[in-house]
C-alpha cells in the first residue's frame, strides 16, 4: 500500500516521484511505500498553511476546540483499526497500541481542545501610573513538527494538537520508519471538518524532508522529538533564523530502588519500566541501582521475572515484548551487548537475537539484564533506547545521587522509597525535568513535560506547550 503526503486536505503523490520502502518489523518484508519528499513537496504543505492560517488563526475558540475533540471521538472509533496498523508498522504488542498509544493520540486532541478554552494570559494593572498592561497570546503563523518512531501517533498528535489549539498551521513529518497512522490521521482531520491546509504531512527521511522543515525561512517554530545528535543539529540550523525550538531528545534515566519500597510493587513496575515497548521510550528507566542489602534479592526476582517475559508476534495476544522498530536499530542494540561483555560485565539474561519460527525475518531479542561492574562504563552512559538494562548496587544516598547525576542525560528519574525526608532530599537533588516516586510513567496531560542537560530544551505538555506555540505581546494603555 502506498502511503502519500496530506497537503490542503489532499493525498498527493511527491512531486519528485521518489518513494521510501516501508518495512514490518514483526517480519522484515516491505509492505508499502511512501513519499521520499523532497524540498518542493515541503514548500507546497508551508504554502498551504500559510494560506490557511488568516482563517484559522481568527476561528472562534469553541470552534477550534468542537474540531479538536471531534477528531478525538473519531481516533476513539476507530481504535482497533489504528491499534493495528501502529503495531504493524512499529513492531509493538497490539495490546499496548490498544491500551496506550491510540487511546493516549486522542486523549492529546481532546486534552488541548479543552484546554484552549482554559488558556490565561496576564494582567498588571501600573498602580499610581494610570496604565494597564495586558499580554496577548497569539499564534505563531506556519509551525513545523517532527516526530520519532518509538510513541508514532502518540507523539504526532502530542505537538499537532497543541500547535493546532493555538490557532498555527502546521507542516509535520513522522518519522519515515513509521508513516502509517499519521497518514491516516488525514482522513480523520477531514472527516472532523478541519479546514484545509491547517494541517499539512509531508513523508520523508529527516537529512531531506525534515530538514526542509527545519530550514524553511517563514516556519517560524520547531517542535522536535528525536535523538539527541539530531537535536543539536536542528538547533545549529535554527539559530541564524532564531526560530523558536522545543527539543525532546534522549535519556539514560536511572531507576533508584531503596530497601524500604514497596517491593512488589516496585519488582512488577521496574519490569515495566524496563522493557514496555521493547525499552524504546526515552522514559524508561535503564540504570537501575538497588541498595546493597536488597540487590542480591532483587536480582534474583528481577532476572527470575524477565526470563518469564514473552517475546513474540506484536499481533499474538501473549506477547510481552514485540519486534524493534528496525534491522539497524536491532543492530545497535546487539553492539551494546559486545561493547558490555567487552568491558567485564555480566550479562544476567538475555543478550541474544531471537529467531521465531513463521517470522525468522523479522527484529526479535531478548530482553537483557546486565550487571555493571562500575556507573561510568558505556553501557550505564549511553542511550541503548532498547531491550537492555543495567544492574548495579549502591551503599549510601549520596553516592547513588552522584551515579544517577553522572552523565550527560536527565530526562526523568525513579525513587522507590516510602522514607518522606529522603524523597524530598532526593527529587530536588535528581538532575531530571520529571521524577517519579514510588510509581513509573503516570502521566497528567497537564504537568510540564521534558528534559535539562542533553535531554533537550523547552518544555510540553499543558499549558506549557500552549505558551511555546504563541508568542506574548505586551500592551500597555495608559488612562
Ligand atoms: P531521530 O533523531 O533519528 O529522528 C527523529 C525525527 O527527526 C524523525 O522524524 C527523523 O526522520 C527526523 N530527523 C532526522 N534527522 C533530521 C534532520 N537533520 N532534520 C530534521 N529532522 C530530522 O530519532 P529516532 O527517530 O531514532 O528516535 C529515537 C530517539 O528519540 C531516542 O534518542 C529517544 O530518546 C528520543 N525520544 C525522546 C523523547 C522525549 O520526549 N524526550 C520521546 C521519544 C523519543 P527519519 O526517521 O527519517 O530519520
Amino acid at each position: 500500500m502506498n502511503i502519500k503526503n496530506f497537503i490542503n486536505d489532499k493525498y498527493v503523490e511527491p512531486i519528485s516521484g521518489d518513494w521510501l520502502d516501508n518495512y514490518c518489523p514483526a517480519n522484515g518484508e516491505i509492505y508499502g511505500k511512501l513519499p521520499n519528499s523532497s524540498k518542493d513537496d515541503v514548500e507546497e504543505a508551508y504554502k498551504a498553511a500559510k494560506e490557511a492560517f488568516p482563517l484559522w488563526s481568527q476561528t472562534t475558540l469553541d470552534e477550534r476546540s468542537r474540531i479538536l475533540i471531534r477528531i478525538s471521538e473519531l481516533l476513539e472509533a476507530s481504535l482497533d483499526r489504528f491499534a493495528e496498523a501502529e503495531s504493524k508498522d512499529n513492531g509493538k504488542p497490539i495490546s499496548l497500541a490498544k491500551s496506550v498509544d491510540i487511546p493516549r493520540a486522542a486523549s492529546n486532541f481532546r486534552f488541548f481542545g479543552n484546554a484552549i478554552t482554559q488558556f490565561a494570559s496576564e494582567s498588571h494593572e501600573s498602580v499610581g501610573q494610570q496604565a494597564v498592561n495586558y499580554t496577548l497570546r497569539q499564534p505563531l503563523g506556519v509551525v513545523g513538527c517532527i516526530s520519532p518512531w518509538n510513541l508514532p501517533l502518540y507523539l504526532f498528535t502530542w505537538k499537532i494538537a497543541p500547535a493546532l489549539a493555538a490557532g498555527n498551521c502546521v507542516v509535520a513529518k513522522p518519522s519515515e520508519i513509521t508513516p502509517m497512522t499519521a497518514y491516516m490521521l488525514g482522513e480523520i482531520c477531514n472527516e472532523a471538518g478541519l479546514p484545509k491546509g491547517v494541517l499539512n504531512i509531508v513523508h520523508g527521511l529527516g537529512k531531506t524532508t525534515g530538514q526542509a522543515i527545519v530550514e524553511h525561512p517563514d516556519i517560524k517554530a520547531i517542535s522536535f522529538t528525536g535523538g539527541t545528535t539530531t537535536g543539536a543539529h536542528i538547533a545549529k540550523k535554527a539559530a541564524p533564523m532564531f526560530k523558536k525550538l522545543s527539543l525532546e531528545l534522549g535519556g539514560k534515566n536511572p531507576n533508584i530502588i531503596f530497601k524500604d519500597c514497596d517491593y512488589d510493587e516496585m519488582l512488577h513496575t521496574t519490569l515495566r519500566s524496563s522493557f514496555s515497548n521493547q525499552g524504546q521510550i526515552c522514559l524508561c528507566g535503564s540504570r537501575i541501582f538497588v541498595e546493597e542489602s536488597l540487590y542480591k534479592k532483587f536480582k534474583k526476582d528481577f532476572v527470575e521475572k524477565v526470563k518469564q517475559l514473552k517475546v513474540g508476534h506484536p499481533s499474538e495476544k501473549a506477547t510481552d515484548i514485540g519486534a524493534l522498530v528496525s534491522k539497524q536499530h536491532l543492530e545497535k542494540v546487539l553492539s551494546y551487548i559486545e561493547i558490555a561483555k567487552k568491558e567485564d560485565n555480566t550479562i544476567l539474561c538475555g543478550g541474544n537475537q531471537i529467531i521465531i519460527e513463521g517470522y525468522e525475518n523479522g527484529y526479535y531479542m531478548q530482553p537483557t539484564v546486565i550487571e555493571v561492574i562500575n556507573d561510568e562504563c558505556s553501557i550505564n552512559q549511553e542511550e541503548i533506547f532498547g531491550p537492555v538494562v543495567t544492574i548495579m548496587p549502591f551503599k549510601t544516598e549520596e553516592e547513588v545521587l552522584q551515579m544517577a547525576n553522572k552523565v550527560k542525560y536527565g530526562l526523568s528519574a525513579t525513587l522507590w522509597t516510602n522514607d518522606l525526608r529522603r524523597t524530598m532530599r532526593m527529587t530536588q537533588a535528581l538532575q531530571a525535568g520529571i521524577v517519579w516516586v514510588n510509581t513509573w510513567m503516570l502521566r497528567d496531560l497537564r504537568t510540564p513535560f521534558g528534559g535539562v542537560k542533553a535531554s533537550g530544551i523547552g518544555r510540553e505538555g499543558g499549558f506549557e506547550a500552549l505558551r511555546f506555540f504563541t508568542e506574548p505581546k505586551n500592551i500597555c494603555i495608559k488612562y
